[in-house]
């Protein structure tokens, strides 16, 4: 029996094109009790491999976090096989805004210690104990509120190119780290201010704001399966969109596009722009903005260094990699010295604090 993927995504993009189907791009979590999570993993490898999922799902014991693509037209057959399992039964799927057949090219069913990497130790405190979840009609007039603290639960780079009007946006690279800052910053408003949260999906609020309501907050509030959901609401019920530019996805998309403003800029220019790319060098890999002009000029990279290598011949490139191990720095997201215009957004709290 199959249990892991096999074909190449080079193998697999050529399969979604000769099928020429529409195929649906969607994410959901749940948190639950999975007392076998490797079980749990196999079984849903099996049932959705033969259903052409493809995408990044996460199993642990305290639940699951999928994001994925399948074909349109098999997705009641995927939804009827949700239904079957019980914790999963009637979940919300947030459909992606922007569809794209190439978003994922792989299934890859992994079992972890946690469905997010949330750095936080859930013995210390109530998880269930959750924020008051929000849809988009309540969270529009929340955040009209002057008593509002609005916070973005991502990291430096999701909300550098699109975020929530007047959102407070940590500069950090974890999610951990966030956490630590919104509480010292908001000290002293743990009981007067409704601290309203949000993020791509929801998940990393649910951690959030139980964690801050253990920490003392009185007035917690998420917004209910996060940007996406959001903006299909805004859609749906023609509500004012209140999300400006684009939100930053984990698959092959990188962002979809919410509004049409352009807030962030070309790292290395700073002309308006707001598409990240990776660098090109093979041992960089850095994640930047970069825009079209820059791009051209600069071969796809991040510096003149990383230009020059990309431009050896593979050979050569791969003598210079030899021994040098990857470090964790070449997968930095945006932050190198040498890109002049990456925006700094330390100083975010301040503004509230006046
Ligand atoms: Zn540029
Ligand atoms: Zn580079």
């Amino acid at each position: 029996m199959q249990l892991y993927n096999t074909l190449s995504a080079k193998e697999r993009a050529e399969l979604i094109e000769k099928a020429g189907k529409d195929r649906l791009t969607l994410s959901f979590y749940q948190y639950a009790k999975i007392t076998n999570p490797q079980e749990f993993r196999d079984q849903l490898f099996i049932t959705w491999n033969s259903l052409d999922v493809l995408g990044r799902i996460y199993v642990a014991q305290e639940g699951i976090n999928g994001q994925l693509s399948l074909p349109a037209d098999r997705f009641n057959e995927f939804k009827t096989h949700l239904d079957t399992i019980d914790f999963l039964k009637g979940i919300r799927l947030n459909i992606a805004i922007e569809q794209d057949n190439m978003s994922f090219l792989k299934l890859k069913v992994k079992v972890r210690n946690k469905i997010v990497a949330d750095g936080l130790n859930d013995d210390a405190f109530d998880v269930t104990n959750k924020g008051v979840h929000v849809d988009a009609e309540k969270f529009n007039e929340l955040i009209e509120d002057d008593n509002t603290v609005l916070v973005d639960m991502r990291n430096h780079y999701e909300s550098e190119i699109g975020h929530f009007k007047n959102a407070v946006t940590p500069d950090v690279d974890t999610f951990r780290e966030s956490l630590d800052i919104i509480e010292d910053d908001l000290k002293d408003h743990k009981e007067d201010k409704n601290l309203v949260m949000y993020c791509t999906g929801g998940i990393r609020c649910e951690k959030a704001s139980a964690y801050f309501k253990h920490k003392g907050f009185k007035n917690v509030f998420q917004l209910e399966g996060g940007i996406i959901e959001y903006t299909r609401q805004v859609k749906d019920k023609d509500l004012e969109n209140k999300f400006m530019g684009q939100n930053f996805v984990f698959d092959e998309r990188r962002a979809e596009r919410i509004s049409d403003d352009v807030i962030a800029q070309c790292h290395q220019c700073g002309d308006a722009f707001d598409v990240h790319t990776n660098c090109a060098n093979d041992a960089c890999h850095l994640l930047f903005i970069q825009c079209d002009k820059c791009k051209e000029e600069m071969n796809n990279c991040c510096s003149t260094t990383c230009k020059e290598i990309h431009a050896l011949p593979y050979e050569e490139q791969k003598a210079l990699r030899k021994g040098q191990g990857n470090s964790n720095d070449i997968f930095k997201k945006g932050r190198a010295d040498h890109l002049p215009y990456k925006k700094d957004l330390r100083n975010i709290f301040e503004s509230f604090k006046k």
